[in-house]
């Protein structure tokens, strides 16, 4: 192994945080702090401002919350000591729960979510009792402020999160409202994936002399590794189930499984070895010396899988690893490079997977641009995949059975034969049987306990549309045109009672839909902007409860009274083609729905 290996990583008790806060991060399994963390921690605990371009998963809500958590000031006050802004009621869920959890023990501390859609009242009873950390979406922040429920005067630190999506949701003066209500002398940290120059205005007129950080991106060509990647939308189960699938349906030698935490280093591999892999872990409380025999057990086919933290890796150079899996997204590119980097070695060739959930798209775009190499999309290998290759493996093993010395068992079955006289075939079936020792031979299809994604990770709640894209890519529609084009596959049209006679724009439909719906921005669909109305387009099926919640939905002070437009789907489920109505009642809604033309 290099010597890269044995060098001692940077780890979390270098930086000056505070005792509780580093017991958390030890709790959480964070084995060395992140490129976003290394270079904002310091920052944040000296009280400097600073401007981050990060993107989610780069481990940026640790890089604020840690340093802020360090610098609260216990039992000072009930009142709000830290505020941070999100665009999105997930989002702020999310940072939400890291503070609760990187704040577990600091003592009477209360962190709280505000968001649109929830009832105030469960808002109230909590900011009365004392929270020290407020995490708002600028709507729901606007309205306790105004109300005077949400008392801005004990602020010290604020945190604008995802400043470019809140761009693009429409909330910047509502952002730049709240900062105006804010006390003068606090310390700012503004988090944005793009840097585009409202966002820079924002941060020159309210920042003061901000440390400016970006993580960079060094750009490889990796060409003999086929890099590959895996969308994957559920949870823990189905990513284990994911992998084990992998696993037996690709021609593996060895494999190298990358993972975020120490804790689940140990967790992946017992679940691999319960099913039947030969596995272990790799991580940096492990001994130097035992991680050293586990590697020399890998490289002598005595172990034929390990789960890794990327600074255990570090250096790895086995030549007979063929897979690099990454469960987990690494933090940045450079971490996903030096993990391929452990297959392909002594001239092989190497397979790298990785598996990436929807929210993670954007660090996938940088990988690939860092790679200079497109990810190939992969399909998950289906149990009928494997189950042909368990059948062939098993004929296989038949095969080299046959060619050692059996003449023990062949004398031994010839005498069986003879006292049962039952069928040669049967006896070999119920000795292939009893090789498998009572486990069947083939994987039945899983049926997975539909997992509630963690509470943080509670991104879609609505059927996604397939078809759905990101706002970005999305046309613009002509004006004229807009109602004479169809909803795009696996949408379907609702219209809103406000339009540019209430001075409505897109932005403010995403963002009202996104908040109180909870629907990430990239699945609604084309926005049409009327002078008396607007519309939308949001994917097929949203259950009733989220549309009620959307009917009651407001934009500003006004009342969206969001209602489905009848037959605009463009894509029917069999059930709805059966119950499709009429051509003459169908003209009926067109008359009860006035300014929608016909060719919706
Ligand atoms: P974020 O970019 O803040 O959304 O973080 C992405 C994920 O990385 C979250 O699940 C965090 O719990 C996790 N995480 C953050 N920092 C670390 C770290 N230093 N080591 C391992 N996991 C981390």
């Amino acid at each position: 192994m290099s010597s890269e290996y044995e060098s001692t990583p940077f780890s979390f008790t270098d930086f000056d945080l505070s005792a509780p806060l580093l017991q958390a991060v030890n709790d959480a399994g964070y084995e060395t702090p992140t490129p976003i963390q290394q270079e904002m921690i310091p920052h944040v605990l000296a009280g400097r401002d600073v401007v981050g371009q990060a993107q989610t998963g780069t481990g940026k809500t640790a890089a604020f919350a840690l340093p802020l958590l360090s610098r609260l000031q216990p039992g000072k006050s009930k009142n709000p000591q830290i505020l941070v802004l999100a665009p999105t009621r997930e989002l702020a869920l999310q940072v939400a729960e890291s503070f609760t959890e990187y704040g577990k023990h600091l003592k009477n501390f209360n962190v709280l979510a505000i968001f649109g859609g929830q009832d105030y009242n469960i808002q109230l009873r909590q900011l009365q009792k004392g929270v020290q950390v407020v995490v708002g979406t600028p709507g729901r922040v606007m309205d306790h402020l105004r109300r005077g429920t949400l008392k801005p005067e004990s602020i010290h630190s604020l945190v604008l999160d995802e400043a470019d999506e809140m761009l693009r949701m429409g909330f910047l003066d509502d952002v730049e409202w709240i900062l105006e209500q804010l006390p003068g002398r606090k310390q700012t940290a503004l988090f944005s994936a793009t840097m585009p120059p409202n966002i820079r205005k924002i941060a020159q007129k309210y920042l003061s002399d901000p440390v400016e950080i970006t993580i960079k991106t060094k750009a490889v060509t990796a060409q003999t590794i086929n890099q590959r990647c895996l969308v994957t939308t559920g949870g823990f189960t189905k990513k284990i189930d994911a992998l084990s699938r992998i696993i037996e349906a690709e021609s593996v030698d060895g494999i190298l499984v990358f993972v975020r935490t120490k804790i689940q280093t140990v967790e992946i591999a017992e679940h691999l070895v319960a099913l039947g892999f030969s596995a272990a872990p790799l991580n940096g409380d492990i001994q130097q010396s035992q991680r050293l025999r586990t590697v020399e057990q890998l490289k002598a086919k005595k172990i034929d899988i390990l789960v890794a933290t990327d600074v255990a890796a570090r250096g790895l150079d086995v030549e007979r690893i063929s897979h690099v899996i990454n469960f987990d997204i690494p933090f940045d590119t450079e971490s996903y490079i030096h993990r391929i980097g452990r297959t392909g070695r002594a001239g092989r060739s190497g397979e790298a997977i990785l598996f990436v959930n929807p929210r993670e798209q954007s660090m996938l775009r940088s990988i690939e641009r860092a790679t200079r190499q497109k990810i190939q999309p992969m399909n998950l290998p289906s149990v009928a995949d494997i189950n042909k290759k368990r059948i062939e493996q098993f004929k296989e093993k038949i095969t080299t059975a046959l060619q050692k010395d059996i003449s023990f068992y062949e004398n031994l079955i010839a005498e069986y034969l003879e006292q049962t006289q039952v069928e040669p075939l049967q006896l070999a079936a119920a000795l292939a049987q009893l090789s498998q020792g009572g486990t069947p031979l083939l994987k039945d299809e899983p049926k997975f306990r539909d997992e509630p994604a963690p509470a943080s990770r509670r991104s879609q709640p609505v059927k996604t549309a397939r078809t759905a894209r990101p706002a970005e890519q999305r046309p613009k529609p002509r004006k004229s045109m807009a109602m004479q084009l169809p909803p795009e596959e696996g949408m379907e049209r609702f219209r809103i009672q406000l339009g540019n006679n209430e001075g409505v724009k897109p932005g403010n439909i995403v963002g009202a839909i996104a908040n109180e719906a909870d629907i990430n921005s990239k699945f609604i669909g084309r926005i049409s902007i009327f002078d008396n109305y607007s519309t939308v387009d949001l994917p097929f099926g949203m259950p009733e409860d989220v549309l009620r919640v959307l009917q009651r939905a407001r934009i500003g002070s006004k009342a969206m009274k969001l209602q489905k437009i009848a037959d605009t789907t463009s894509q029917p489920s069999i059930q709805q083609k059966t119950k499709r109505r009429s051509a003459d009642t169908r003209k009926q809604d067109q008359i009860k729905t006035p300014g929608i033309s016909a060719n919706l």
